[in-house]
């Protein structure tokens, strides 16, 4: 109870501020246009139309405007006056008219603070001085409703809180996230780049990143065989016919890009992998006894984003998914779910993630015609996830009709170091594509029965999960993911030689080594090394080419005494070997 008041209250604050904010950026462009000023979940923005754009200069001068205002404790006074007074009111004021114009009420309220008046619903704070601590943070452009056909706005974001220790707090984990942002990181690593020029929301691997990708997608691999998955591979591009009876092109045509043509056919791009899985199930009669059939892809698919709403490896328009299907006998589905939610968090636990958000969509029971496959499949189906979880003790969140129309499914969110959740792994049901491509298997009976079909992406996408590595990590990644482990720096050109002596012995137990033998101070070559996010440096003078030994210092700065190459190789094999965050 108490938490949702402050809840309110900090809504209220901040509601209450951007009312301020309005009246001080009036202040500055007395012929400014406005748009909405909600609260947000962290803070609140107002929308403008102004006459030039906002710097951050601007920022600091329209706080000044607004502790003026709040210093001065001006009351929000409600007024309650006739829609056409309220049309006249805003007569100079487009984006108010047209939110009054789509009021239905007769009487609308508006809000007085200072000199400035705004049509709102309220409520607000008594007056501008509950605002206790508050701070804008950043301008961006917004298109007046969302519609991108509409004018583009200026959005100045801000927020506010009851104290200025919480105030900095929250300041404190913004800088976080920005030194995590992983658009900056895969830059200052040399991880990722994207080229506008080349075409936009699409990833380029470099060496670094692309060392990296292959230990992913080694340890993919392996984990998937020892599962008891096979790995297939398929085309790109499918004809259309393949899309038709799939029916992607009937619900999900948006998300594809164009066709091209081949032989006078349209072929497209593939968007999903799942059809083409179906294909080599299709290639012959399969029995009862071959079941269940669990098949992977690292699938590379296309899909059409705004290029608005693209933001670096999250949201992209080309990405791999780590895809599998499971083709199984009604009777294997309570086994095969709980199998691959244990394998989708023993997976996730590999990279390092240990808390995670589960989510259960199932249909909405009021309108089962919305949706493929009989009643008693959606039951049955809805129970082996819900049974799979219970079994597992995962607190999970019931979503009652969220599932898409073609089946129920569990979608497992890993929360970050910074407590972020991001979706990750996805177990869908699809009583969908086994009817419209007609698969089969002969059952024990000996007659043809309608088997299950289950989609799974545990990763989700390499790429986006990649982002949340590099945030995760602050790109100072686990060892054995590390693309460089270990770098040898010779104090002084003399020690040369003997830094590439243990760089090779090293190679020779792939450890992934590099030698800094450039001719910076060692102090800068050891800067260098803890910018690239090095999990060792090993550093070599004339007492360890003496004793045949190297000094260690250790990324988070510790440093460690002489050591021989043999210890620290073995200390170095058992950190990879284990997967583990420690060095
Ligand atoms: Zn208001
Ligand atoms: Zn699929």
């Amino acid at each position: 109870m108490h938490h949702e008041e402050n809840a309110n209250l900090l809504e209220t604050m901040r509601h209450s501020a951007s009312h301020v904010m309005a009246e001080a950026v009036l202040s500055m462009f007395p012929d400014a246009k406005f748009g909405i000023g909600p609260a947000t979940k962290d803070g609140f923005y107002y929308d403008f139309e102004l006459p030039r754009s906002l710097t951050p200069d601007d920022l600091g001068i329209i706080e000044k405007k607004m502790k003026e205002s709040i210093k001065a404790k001006a009351a929000f006074i409600k007024e309650d006056i006739s829609k056409e007074d309220a049309l006249r009111l805003f007569e100079s004021q487009p984006y108010k008219i047209d939110l009054i114009n789509d009021l239905e009420d007769e009487t609308i309220s508006i809000y007085k603070q200072g000199s400035f008046t705004d049509l709102c619903r309220g409520p607000h704070m008594d007056t501008t001085k509950g605002i206790r601590a508050f701070k804008l943070l950043s301008i961006a452009g917004a298109y007046w409703r969302g519609d991108e056909n509409r004018p583009m706005l200026q959005r100045i974001y801000g927020t506010a809180f009851e104290s200025k220790d919480d105030l900095n707090e929250y300041l404190r984990k913004l800088e976080e996230i920005e030194a995590r942002d992983h658009r900056k990181l895969t830059k200052q690593l040399d991880l990722i780049s994207f080229h506008e020029e080349a075409g936009a929301g699409l990833a380029y691997w470099h060496p670094k990143g692309g060392r990296m990708r292959v230990l992913i997608e080694d340890y993919w691999r392996k984990l998937h065989y020892d599962g008891g998955y096979e790995i297939v591979f398929t085309p790109h591009i499918g004809r259309a016919h393949l899309w038709e009876t799939s029916g992607h092109l009937d619900f999900y045509k948006d998300g594809m890009y164009s066709p091209m043509d081949i032989d006078g056919q349209d072929y497209y791009v593939k968007p999903m992998n799942c059809p083409f899985h179906i294909m080599i199930y299709k290639t012959k009669l399969r029995s009862y006894r071959e079941l269940p059939l669990r098949w992977a892809e690292l699938g590379t698919v296309y899909r059409y984003e705004r290029s608005g709403t693209l933001h670096g490896l999250l949201r992209v328009r080309g990405f791999t998914q780590d895809d599998a299907h499971i083709i199984c006998k009604p009777d294997q589905i309570d086994d095969e779910i709980l199998r691959v939610l244990d394998f989708s968090l023993n997976m996730l636990r590999g990279f390092g993630f240990e808390k995670f958000k589960v989510e259960l969509s199932v249909r909405d029971p009021r309108t089962p015609d919305k949706y493929a496959g009989s009643d008693s499949m959606w039951q049955q189906s809805e129970a082996s996830l819900v049974k799979a979880l219970e079994s597992r003790d995962l607190p999970y969140e019931r979503m009652e009709g969220e599932a898409v129309f073609y089946g129920p499914k569990i979608d497992t969110k890993i929360k970050d170091a910074l407590g972020r959740s991001w979706q990750c792994s996805t177990i869908q049901f699809d009583f969908n594509l086994p009817e419209r491509f007609d698969m089969s298997y002969i059952g024990e009976d000996g007659k043809e029965h309608r088997p299950y079909m289950v989609h799974r992406a545990l990763l989700g996408s390499l790429e986006r999960f990649f982002g949340v590595l590099v945030e995760h990590y602050a790109g100072a990644f686990p060892v054995w993911l590390a693309p460089v482990q270990a770098v040898v720096i010779p104090i002084a050109d003399r020690h040369v030689e003997y830094a590439q002596q243990v760089a090779n012995d090293l190679r020779k137990d792939d450890i992934r080594v590099e030698t800094d033998d450039s001719n910076e101070r060692m102090n800068h070559k050891i800067r260098e090394a803890q910018i690239a996010k090095v999990p060792y440096m090993l550093i070599v003078g004339d007492a360890e080419v003496g004793e045949n030994t190297v000094s260690i210092r250790l990324r988070n700065g510790e440093n460690l005494k002489g050591q021989s190459l043999e210890v620290f190789k073995d200390r170095i094999k058992s950190v990879i070997i284990s997967k583990t965050t420690s060095m």
